[in-house]
């Protein structure tokens, strides 16, 4: 199959919210529906897409505002990494910390993301879920295809940060170069900026590691 992937950038972080989807079927992922539920509606009705799933890449709030609307709208499951639970249940907390008062519904997850075959059938889409910790202890990366859906792991100026809650530097330094085994040509679809090859980041890392 082909897929098509369309980001939209939503919220306070301008965090990416991407879906995914089949080019034959109209099956389509969300991906990090964080913010504006409404708008990711409108998107996926004017594309006439039908959501099979939401998978999230990490539970900071930024990223999960919109689950729950989404997953009651189309009735489909939510598939999140058992390393984030705790994160998920308090992702309020943070949101008044870091952005202001008004809370997001939390939602449940039905689908435990480390409990799937590498690659996992998700509707229509092969995805293969890399466990890559340190931005937040549950943090993945999702394959799909040539495409690397990053999270906050790997974001355009390097990897993610690991001053918020759940964060490791050293776990994600790990993460980070256990992806070194990818082919450089896949593109990196990060939760915040623009998509960026891999190859490019391991240069960007071996000029600053030079230089420091
Ligand atoms: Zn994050
Ligand atoms: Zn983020």
């Amino acid at each position: 199959m082909t897929h098509t992937i369309t980001a939209f950038p939503n919220g306070k972080w301008k965090q990416n919210c991407y879906i995914v989807s089949d080019d034959d079927t109209g099956q389509a992922l969300l991906i990090d529906p964080g913010s504006q539920a409404q708008e990711i509606q409108d998107l996926i009705s004017l594309r006439a897409h039908t959501p099979v799933a939401i998978l999230n890449t990490h539970a900071h709030y930024d990223h999960i505002g919109a689950v729950a609307a989404l997953m009651a709208q189309y009735a489909i499951p939510f598939y999140l990494h058992r390393g984030d639970d705790k994160l998920l249940k308090q992702a309020n907390l943070y949101k008044i910390l870091f952005e202001s008062k008004a809370p997001v519904t939390i939602p449940q997850a039905t689908h435990d993301l480390s409990q799937l075959a590498v690659p996992a059938q998700i509707g229509g889409f092969k995805v293969s879920v890399l466990f890559t910790p340190g931005h937040t202890q549950g943090s993945t990366c999702l394959q799909i295809g040539a495409d690397l859906f990053s999270g906050d792991t790997l974001l355009p100026g390097g990897p993610g940060r690991t001053d918020l809650p759940g964060g490791d530097k050293k776990m994600l330094t790990a993460s980070v170069n256990s992806l070194r085994n990818l082919p450089g040509t896949i593109t990196v679809r990060p939760g915040h900026g623009r998509p960026f090859a891999l190859a490019s980041l391991w240069e960007k890392l071996s000029r600053d590691g030079a230089t420091t």
